[in-house]
C-alpha cells in the first residue's frame, strides 16, 4: 500500500504525463500540499484519485466540493503565479486550493480566499493553520465583488461557476494580472488578462463547478 507522499507523486506524475502540469512550480506545489488533510472523511486512495469529492450538500443541492486535481492543476497553471504574487480566491471550500496557491507565491506572497459559508470557512481556516498555511487569509463573504481593499491582484481565481464575469474582478487585476473564472451556462472556465487598459481572453477550458451563491 502506498503512503500519502507516494500517492501524491503518482498523481503528479500522471498529470505531468498528460500535459496538464506544465511547470515545476505547480508540480512541486501539488507534491507538497497534503490533499487528504483537507478531506478527512475519505480514505487515502480516494483522496488522491483524480476526482472531485462532494464536501457539503443541502438536500439534493451540492454546495461545496473539492475540485478534481486535474482541474486544480489546469487553473493553477493558468494563474501563472510567481513567488511574491498576490492572489484572491473566490470559494475557499476545504482550503486545499488556497494552500496550493500559497505554495506558488511563498514565502512573501499573499493569498486571500473568500468563502460565503461561515462553517466551511472555519474548517478551512483550521485545516490551513494545521498544515502550516496560517498565512492564508480566509474571509467570510460574497466573493462576487472581489476584495477591493486588497487589490490589485496578480491573479483572481474563482472556484465556483459565475453567471458572468463580474466587472469588479476585472477591475481588481494588476498589470498583467489574470482572472480565471468558470461560467455556469457555457461549462467552461475563461482566463482573462489585463494588458494595459485592455482585458483580453487568453484561454478557455472545459470546466464544471458548483454555482456561486449570492447573499
Ligand atoms: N477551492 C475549493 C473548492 C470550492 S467549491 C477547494 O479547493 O476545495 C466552491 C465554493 O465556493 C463552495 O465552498 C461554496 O460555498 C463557495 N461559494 C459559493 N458562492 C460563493 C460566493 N458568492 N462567494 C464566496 N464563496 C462562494
Amino acid at each position: 500500500m502506498q503512503d500519502d507522499a507516494e500517492l501524491r507523486e503518482s498523481l503528479v506524475h500522471r498529470l505531468v504525463a498528460d500535459g496538464v502540469i506544465r511547470t515545476p512550480a505547480v508540480a512541486q506545489a501539488m507534491r507538497t500540499v497534503r490533499r487528504h488533510r483537507f478531506i478527512p472523511a475519505v480514505d487515502l486512495p480516494t483522496a488522491y484519485a483524480d476526482e472531485s469529492i462532494v464536501v457539503k450538500t443541502a438536500g439534493n443541492e451540492v454546495l461545496s466540493t473539492i475540485s478534481q486535481p486535474r482541474m486544480v492543476a489546469i487553473m493553477l497553471e493558468l494563474c501563472r503565479l510567481e513567488p511574491g504574487g498576490r492572489v484572491l480566491e473566490v470559494g475557499t471550500g476545504t482550503g486545499y486550493n488556497a494552500a496550493l496557491l500559497f505554495e506558488l507565491v511563498a514565502p512573501h506572497g499573499r493569498v486571500t480566499s473568500m468563502e460565503i459559508d461561515a462553517g466551511l470557512a472555519a474548517v478551512a481556516r483550521a485545516t490551513l493553520a494545521a498544515e502550516g498555511y496560517a498565512a492564508v487569509r480566509v474571509l467570510v463573504g460574497d466573493g462576487a465583488t472581489g476584495m477591493p481593499a486588497l487589490a490589485p491582484f496578480d491573479a483572481i481565481v474563482v472556484t465556483a461557476a459565475a453567471d458572468e464575469v463580474s466587472p469588479a474582478w476585472a477591475e481588481q487585476l494588476g498589470s498583467n494580472g489574470r482572472l480565471v473564472v468558470p461560467l455556469v451556462d457555457r461549462n467552461v472556465a475563461v482566463t482573462l488578462e489585463r494588458r494595459g487598459p485592455d482585458i483580453v481572453t487568453v484561454a478557455t477550458v472545459p470546466a464544471h463547478f458548483v454555482p456561486l451563491r449570492h447573499c
